[in-house]
């Protein structure tokens, strides 16, 4: 039996992993469910599966939450606020923490969660790419397990031999290359010269998957892939030069490895995130996600193609951040939010994200940042500095 605590149950992420978990309640019972402020969300979550306790991090959001399931004689407890994030992930009863919480915000439960031991089904991309090496030291030092859920990290694993899953390096078992794959996004054909007018509503309508905004927006500049080319060096120890970025619109090959002898090992599947969270939640057994398999007579093509710098520039300067180190990667993720949320707001134009990544990059990008308290500040410094700019530029516009 594993006991969860679902961070970001509300989101996209976390109702598929619901989703999954109420097809076997004899597998798994559910400690905590969470959400920032999303009151109906997680009250219909509550009503539906009882869970122990639920959080929210906003105050206010919680005495409505609270006073919702009284009326409906509900008794899932209500605690609000981050440190009862942190408490979730790492409560004792707990074996699996669903980390998925949509940026940096989700860094402070998950690494309670790694110190802690707990079996991590790790979606919250951004808390890697911000803390790197911090959080695997966590999980490490526990003896935790850390499961990627990202659906090409996933297909990488699924397609590596045990030893790596383990820890082994990728040379050892005759990896040559990773290759990730990605849709690349609504984007992909559109005419550069309209990139100025995109709006929120565009960039969010994926192809292929349905998601959250902020992934939305990301997979539309291809920041999305930069930041899963940092995730996949962290979690396969993987030099720069062994991981490749390709493009492959129809999103059914959700990534590959390929081996010196010139295999090349592939994972398939319907672009369902249910597929990798059941993986992650079952492994190393399989169990049903509700997902049907591929009818190969439908799929009509499969095709590749590089990815172009000068219509993802985004893209290009997540694979300089990730050359250039940790720092870096801390900087690029915390200016990506800020730029993408503003975005999303209206304040700034889908061309801007790029423009204010680069130039955090180049103002903070050398910065070193490897104990907790020095990613924080270099975190908070270039959320700054890029509200700054929005700031800035709101001022130019109006
Ligand atoms: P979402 O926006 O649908 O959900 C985000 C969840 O996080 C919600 O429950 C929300 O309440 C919570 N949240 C937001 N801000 C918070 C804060 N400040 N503090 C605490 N909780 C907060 O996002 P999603 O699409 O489910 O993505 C979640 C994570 O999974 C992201 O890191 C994303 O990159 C990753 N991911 C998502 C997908 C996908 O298909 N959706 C695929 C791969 C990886
Ligand atoms: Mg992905």
């Amino acid at each position: 039996m594993q006991t969860l605590t679902i961070l970001g149950a509300t989101g996209s992420i976390g109702l598929s992993t619901l989703n999954v978990i109420a097809r076997y309640p004899e597998r798994f019972s559910l400690h905590a469910v969470t959400a920032n402020n999303n009151v109906d969300g997680l009250f219909d979550i509550c009503a539906q599966y009882q869970p122990s306790y639920a959080v929210m991090v906003d105050e206010e959001s919680a005495e409505q939450l609270q006073s919702k399931l009284s009326a409906a004689g509900l008794g899932t407890k209500v605690l609000a606020g981050e440190q009862a994030l942190i408490d979730m992930a790492g409560a004792p009863e707990v074996t699996t923490v669903m980390a998925a919480i949509v940026g940096g915000a989700g860094l402070l439960p998950t690494l309670k969660a790694a110190e802690t031991g707990k079996r991590i089904l790790l979606a919250n991309k951004e808390a890697l790419v911000m803390s790197g090496d911090l959080l695997l030291r966590a999980v490490k030092q526990s003896g935790a397990m850390l499961l990627p859920v990202d659906s090409e990290h996933n297909a990488i694993f699924q397609a590596l031999p045990e030893t790596v899953q383990k820890g082994a390096e990728l040379k050892s078992a005759g990896v040559e290359k990773i290759l990730l794959t990605g849709s690349g996004g609504p984007f992909l054909t559109k005419n550069l010269n309209e990139f100025a007018q995109i709006t929120p509503e565009m960039a969010v309508a994926h192809p292929n998957w349905s998601m959250g905004a902020k992934i939305s927006v990301d997979s539309a500049t291809m920041m999305n892939k930069g930041l899963e080319f940092i995730e996949a060096r962290l979690l396969f120890n993987a030099s720069f030069e062994q991981i490749e970025v390709l493009i492959h619109p129809q999103s059914i090959i959700h990534s590959m490895v390929s081996y010196s002898d010139g295999s090349v090992l592939a994972q398939m599947g319907q672009p369902d995130m249910r597929t990798p969270i059941a993986h992650t939640l079952s492994y190393p057994d399989r169990i049903k996600s509700g997902v049907a398999p591929l009818d190969f007579t439908k799929v009509a093509s499969f095709t590749f193609c590089q990815p172009d710098f000068q219509r993802f520039p985004n893209l290009k300067l997540a694979l300089d951040a990730s050359r250039q180190g940790q720092g870096a990667t801390t900087v690029l993720n915390a200016s990506n939010e800020i730029a993408v949320a503003s975005f999303l707001k209206g304040q700034i134009s889908f061309l801007d994200i790029a423009k204010f990544n680069e130039k955090a990059l180049i103002r903070y990008g050398t910065t070193r940042a490897s104990t907790l308290a020095d990613i924080i500040a270099l975190d908070q410094e270039s959320r700054q500095f890029v509200s700054s700019l929005v700031a800035a530029n709101e001022s130019v516009s109006s």
